[in-house]
């Protein structure tokens, strides 16, 4: 992508009630743009990044056996009334108040809506298990805004919902998802911590989250430093200073972000939607579920938390916007500037050629100052720089966003050193 062809800017500043680093960057650098408190739009170059994250997301939940659907984000008043969940405080009533028999809710999650959907194809316990999920917009009538892009009353998650004959079996895909979870956080570069939560009204178990260490996460957990074995403050027994009934070892308080969120829903759902099947003797059982929740924008804004400095946003290899940012320096003498320009573009050419995507920096009329300031801001992994100086010995510059050293690599080599 040709810089000069992207319609968004770099902006020296962000609104100024956006207190929060993650949307002081993102806006910053053109990746989200505020439309109302808790409201955003991906920007081309967000929207990438989301679609990198969304992209991992779908790899691990398909090694899973996760099927991908797609659910209305209408939820019509009769499932929320099934499970007494129409009144609940998160909701956002989007139309039909004229007519209460067919009045909608904007879906801020999708157990009934789903269970449903199971009920009609649900008869045996030959029929399961099996697992579904979607990529979708969701709405909540979230109170606090300050925390950016962490908490939005508009943002993307995955949900994931699995269906089981048994509380065996529902128990081992349970650990297959925290699996997949561990990797597809590892994949975005972030470090989660499994960590016991409070059960939830529905179920006596305890539900899981994947929490990341930061001083601007909204929870506090309390963290085993040998064993890492770590608990929700809602629910903790531990305090500070005591000892981890895992392994012996300490235990810290840390602020954390909610990442992703695993539940047991046993059989609060198919119960009031009537799914049963029938097992091998005949008889008749309720379905056992469990739902698995991650916030797509909230991984990105808690990417951006972790992982900044006071130039701009560092993105891990998988979830940068582009692979490489490549930056010509043009200089005034107009035979310079013709050599410049054509080694630009046939990098350009090469490196895509090769599948490696680039953000090729060819405004005219910035100082190097002004070019460098913008792509430490936008924060893509490698830097590379073609100037009069790198062209006379043959060679383009390379640096990294995480890094404050650059060096010199033949232009035979770079095709070569960027697809590392
Ligand atoms: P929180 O405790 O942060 O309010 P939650 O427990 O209500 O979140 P879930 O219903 O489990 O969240 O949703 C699954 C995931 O969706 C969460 O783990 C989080 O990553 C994401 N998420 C929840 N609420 C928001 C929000 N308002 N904005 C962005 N992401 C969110
Ligand atoms: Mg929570």
């Amino acid at each position: 992508m040709r810089q000069s062809k992207l319609f968004t800017k770099t902006l020296r500043e962000a609104s100024s009630d956006e207190t929060a680093s993650n949307a002081q960057l993102l806006i910053r650098g053109g990746f989200a743009y505020k439309n109302s408190a808790g409201i955003y739009t991906m920007l081309p170059l967000g929207w990438r990044v989301i679609q990198n994250i969304a992209r991992i997301i779908r790899e691990e939940m398909d090694a899973i056996g996760g099927q991908e659907l797609y659910m209305p984000a209408l939820v019509e008043r009769r499932y929320l009334d099934a499970t007494n969940r129409w009144d609940v405080e998160i909701g956002f009533e989007a139309c039909g108040k004229a007519d209460k028999k067919a009045a909608f809710a904007l879906g801020w999650t999708h157990e009934e809506v789903v269970t449903e959907i199971a009920s009609k194809y649900i008869s045996s316990y030959k029929d399961m298990p099996f697992a579904a999920y979607q990529i979708q917009t969701k709405f909540r009538n979230e109170a606090r805004a300050k925390s950016g892009l962490l908490r939005g009353r508009e943002f993307l998650m995955k949900d994931l919902y699995s269906f089981h004959a048994s509380q065996e079996d529902f128990e081992r895909y349970y650990q297959a998802v925290r699996g997949a979870y561990e990797k597809i956080f590892t994949r975005c570069g972030l470090k989660a911590i499994y960590t016991v939560a409070a059960g939830g009204a529905f179920t006596a178990a305890h539900t899981h989250e994947f929490q990341v260490i930061s001083p601007v996460g909204e929870d506090t957990i309390f963290i085993c430093g040998s064993c890492a074995y770590a608990e929700n403050s809602e629910i903790a027994k531990l305090a500070s200073g005591a000892i981890c009934p895992q392994c012996g070892g300490t235990v810290h308080e840390e602020k954390s972000i909610e990442v992703g969120n695993i539940f047991p829903l046993g059989v609060k759902y198919t119960e009031a939607f009537n799914v049963t099947y029938l097992d091998e003797k005949g008889s008749k059982h309720p379905v056992i579920m469990g739902s698995y929740g991650i916030g797509i924008g909230r991984v990105m804004a808690t990417i951006v938390e972790v992982s900044h400095d006071d130039k701009g946003i560092r993105w891990p290899k998988n979830i940068a916007p582009f692979n490489v940012h490549m930056i010509e320096l043009l200089p005034k003498d107009e035979a310079k500037r013709a050599a410049v320009r054509s080694a630009a573009e046939t990098l350009y050419a090469d490196l895509t050629r090769a599948g490696i995507s680039v953000l090729y920096d060819e405004r005219e009329g910035l100082s190097a100052g002004e070019k460098f300031a913008d792509c430490d801001l936008i924060g893509i992994p490698v830097r590379l720089v073609i100037s009069e100086k790198t062209i006379a010995q043959d060679s383009v510059e390379v640096k990294y966003r995480v890094k404050d050293s650059a060096d010199l690599v033949k232009r035979a080599d770079i095709v070569a050193h960027c697809a590392r």
